[in-house]
């Protein structure tokens, strides 16, 4: 029998719980404050009526008790309307029906996430990169094959293995073990339903004798610019029975798979309830940490590892998604998504990542799920930023523009434009300029921080706000070594160089960072104010150093010399929306350092096979197919 094991509402103590404030202030002037969750252990302050008005929550058949629990305690109440909650932990909705979505509202799915949710696509998409970047980036898959299109590849795959090998059968779009089989015959293959046949990990590493897989807790911020953050715990989900090779025991699912809801029902499972202790069939992902460490593994190596498998397998579907965001979403403010990675290792400690979900289970059946997932969720809703609607928002044909100063709209004052305001034109050209290059090294992209113009500074400020809150989850992407990531994005995008320019210059003096936004916000920068022109950027601005001979002979290091550049867009033919007819000059020059290894200086040293160009030199006016869609 399962004991749901509930997080208290309220406590007889609960006046001696520390009371935190409802609203965390932004570190910038003139940026909105978030509102504030908490665990059990903590009180959260009341807003005034006015405010607390507005705090609605869209209740889903599938929002889980822990999420219902945390939202309750900063004191949001459930409403029935469309139109007036604020957030929403539901289920993933076909693309279209993301355009309900208002700009204040924030749902925990991206349009397109079942890129990577769905077995059949994340292969699909991992598969496409091994075969764009080699194995050496991306062998941390098994080999699958799609049924029926991939029976002729599978048979050959069969028959090269020897017929020894063992298979594991999954449908392409279903959890918790359901219809899932391993087997080594080729008759045993069900030939009616679509499935995806993948290798099976036939040698994963013991503890005691059983087979255990790790589910990973990966947020998903913003895709445009790409932040990735990852829970420093998780769960270790072990077999409940002793794992052997024997042909004869692939039908023992207690074996074989490591799915809770599986070997739940073997009699001989046995829960745990504590978060330090290596007992029972459930681990904290930090207890693993500590048995390894003292069986003298290296677990750094292994975190460093899966962080890498999770950014590469996040990169694989971010085309997909950005174009779905651009399409269907009034704001990206709308989205956030928590992923779960089902991880495997295998006898030599190699991390393999054998299915992503997007809708992990937040079930909490002991005092360990509870313990994991409601500080886990307590950041996520931190980390996602809730700002509270101003009343011109909630009301947008409202007649009474007086009610629009009220408390509510003071309370944000300066707050985030979610409708992400029309670049202008020099941020355009600025883009363009940075987008263009299809040669390019350190030292030029570096470049993109010395003019930051009003977006810059929005997404920087964001940024920083953002990381402020994660709590116990790390930032893997942007981090002072991720741009080594940008060659794998199948469209190089502005923001994504912009914040690992950032990184790579602030993250050891973050506070020098913070202070020179600070100053920006102070005089509204990201707000538009552009009274200080030094926050204009042109292509003047660029005063750094183009390479000149880089045809002449590409095998000795180009001089560099001091130019201004000298190369004219015109900005209607790249179809720059919101540019109008005017013609923008900007010096852009095309003969700088592969794009694939921006941001990187040992990537340029060291140069990496490049992926299909996906831009390419843009040396007139005419029609380059450009960035303007990357933007
Ligand atoms: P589900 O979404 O139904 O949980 P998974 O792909 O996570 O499907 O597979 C369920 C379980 O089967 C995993 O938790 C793991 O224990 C086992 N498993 C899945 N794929 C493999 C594989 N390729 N090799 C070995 N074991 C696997």
């Amino acid at each position: 029998m399962t004991v749901i094991v509930e997080e208290p509402m309220s406590t007889e103590v609960e006046d001696e719980r520390l009371e935190r404030p409802a609203l965390v202030p932004s570190l910038f002037p003139l940026m909105p404050p978030t509102l504030y969750f908490s665990t059990a252990n903590e009180r959260v302050e009341l807003l005034p009526v006015e405010q607390r008005k507005l705090l609605k929550w869209r209740m889903s058949s599938v929002t889980p008790n822990v999420v219902k629990h945390t939202i309750t305690r900063s004191h949001f109440k459930v409403t029935k309307k469309n139109d007036d909650w604020l957030g929403c932990w539901g289920h993933h909705m076909k693309s279209l029906g993301f355009k309900t979505i208002r700009e204040y509202q924030k749902l925990n799915h991206f349009p397109g996430s079942f890129q990577i949710g769905r077995k059949d696509r994340l292969w699909r998409n991992l598969s496409k990169m091994q075969a764009r970047f080699g194995k050496r980036e991306f062998n941390f898959f098994p080999r699958s094959f799609v049924l029926p299109q991939d029976i002729k590849l599978l048979r050959k795959a069969w028959e090269d293995g020897g017929g020894r090998q063992k298979w594991i059968i999954k449908p392409p779009a279903s959890a918790r073990g359901i219809g899932i089989q391993v087997i080594h015959k080729w008759n045993q293959m069900p030939r009616k339903r679509p499935l995806l046949v993948q290798k099976y990990i036939h040698k994963p590493y013991l503890i005691s004798g059983n087979k255990f897989d790790l589910r990973i807790y990966v947020y998903v911020t913003s895709y445009d610019p790409l932040r990735i953050y990852i829970y420093n715990d998780g769960l270790v989900r072990f077999a409940s029975c002793k794992y052997s090779s024997s042909m004869k025991s692939l039908g023992n699912k207690f074996m074989h798979l490591t799915n809770y809801s599986v070997n739940k029902k073997n009699s001989e499972y046995q829960s745990n309830s504590d978060d330090k202790a290596c007992q029972g069939h459930k681990w904290a992902l930090k207890a693993l940490w500590q048995y390894l460490g003292t069986k003298g593994v290296n677990t750094t190596v292994i975190w460093e590892k899966i962080k890498d498998i999770v950014i590469k397998t996040i990169i694989a579907s971010e085309s997909y998604i950005n174009t779905l965001v651009k399409m269907h979403l009034r704001s990206p403010y709308s989205c956030h998504e928590l992923f779960g990675f089902d991880i495997m290792l295998d006898e030599k400690l190699k991390p393999w990542v054998l299915e992503v979900n997007i809708s992990p289970s937040l079930h909490s059946n002991t005092a360990l799920d509870v313990a994991i997932k409601g500080q886990m969720i307590r950041d996520v809703l931190n980390l996602a930023g809730f700002v509270l609607p101003q009343r011109d928002e909630l009301q947008p044909t409202a007649s009474s523009s007086a009610s629009a100063s009220s408390s509510t709209s003071s309370l944000c004052a300066g707050g985030r434009e979610r409708c992400k305001p029309e670049l202008s034109t020099d941020e355009r050209v600025k883009r363009a300029f940075y987008l263009s290059q299809r040669f390019a090294d350190q030292e030029f992209f570096s470049s993109v921080l010395d003019v930051l113009t009003p977006d810059d500074v929005r997404v920087l400020a964001e940024s920083e706000d953002e990381l402020t809150r994660q709590g116990e989850f790390q930032r893997v992407f942007p981090c002072a070594t991720s741009a080594r990531y940008l060659r794998f994005f199948e469209h190089p995008r502005y923001l994504n160089i912009l914040l690992n320019q950032w990184e790579q210059k602030h993250w050891q003096h973050r506070s020098k960072g913070i202070d020179l936004l600070r100053n920006l916000c102070q005089k509204g920068v990201h707000l538009g104010n552009l009274s200080d022109t030094v926050h204009h950027w042109s292509s003047k601005s660029y005063t750094g150093h183009v390479r000149t001979d880089l045809n002449s002979n590409p095998s000795t290091k180009p001089e560099l010399t001091r130019s201004s550049v000298q190369v004219t867009l015109s900005v209607p033919s790249l179809s720059l929306g919101g540019c109008g007819d005017e013609e923008v000059q900007s010096s852009v020059t095309c003969s700088l350092p592969d794009i694939s290894t921006l941001g990187s200086s040992s990537a340029s040293a060291t140069p990496t096979p490049s992926p299909s160009p996906t831009l390419t030199p843009c040396s007139s006016s005419s029609s380059c197919h450009h960035p303007a869609d990357y933007m």
